[in-house]
């Protein structure tokens, strides 16, 4: 089961993983973007823990919804929106569940998935963090329905995750800031992908069994 209080170090864990790594997506998004998606995030990621710091919120949905909005409300770029919505999403399939088992945060991560993709519009290959979460999504779904422990149907999501943010480098972007570049935006491995992929990673690390 996943808890309330593992749910927080999820979201604790994945705002650590953007800190450490925030020169590297600001870096990543220089080149395809407007080198903002580390700061972006960073800034969100830290407003969030924040939060969490006093939050009384009982339940894992109320946790996500919250994300979610400080998420929304604090990061300016794309990519703020985009992530807010996954949480939200994942709030509402979660709503007032102390704990939810592996197929029921499968099932908020679809939906999560589902609004990132419906706000963006971006489908699997136009260079985007779709990239990274669809196939992530797709490999935690069959762990789950096999039967995996929770950290390792995390583990290959992390992993699915992982191969798809590199499958972004030889793509054209088509959405966001990137899409402006065209042909130009091959040869580079998506911002977006990459923060989506630490998120996988972080849930992989704070979400085990204990
Ligand atoms: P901005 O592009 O506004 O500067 P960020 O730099 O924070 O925002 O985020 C850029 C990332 O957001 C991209 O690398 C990409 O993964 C993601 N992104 C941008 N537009 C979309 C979209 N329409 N659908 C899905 N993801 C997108
Ligand atoms: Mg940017």
């Amino acid at each position: 089961m996943i808890s309330r209080d593992a749910a927080k170090g999820w979201l604790v864990s994945f705002a650590g993983a953007v800190a450490g790594r925030r020169d590297l997506l600001t870096e990543l998004d220089r080149a395809i973007g407007d080198a903002d998606h580390g700061t972006n995030l960073d800034r969100g990621l830290t407003a969030v823990v924040e939060k969490l710091e006093t939050a009384v919120e009982p339940d894992v949905g109320a946790l996500f919804t919250l994300a979610g909005r400080v998420l929304i409300s604090t990061v300016g770029g794309a990519s703020g929106p985009l992530y807010g919505s996954l949480f939200l999403k994942m709030g509402l399939a979660t709503a007032g569940q102390r704990e939810v088992n592996l197929k029921e945060f499968a099932a908020a991560f679809r939906k999560g998935v589902e609004a990132v993709m419906k706000l963006g519009k971006a489908k699997v290959g136009d260079k985007t963090m779709v990239d990274a979460l669809v196939p992530a999504l797709e490999a935690l779904e069959v762990a789950a329905e096999g039967g995996l422990a929770t950290g390792a149907a995390l583990e290959e999501a992390a992993r699915a995750a992982e191969g798809g943010a590199v499958r972004t480098i030889p793509l054209v972007a088509r959405k966001g800031r990137a899409s402006y570049l065209g042909e130009r935006s091959a040869g580079h491995q998506d911002p977006g992908a990459t923060s989506s992929q630490l998120l996988l990673r972080a849930a992989a690390e704070a979400l085990r069994d204990p």
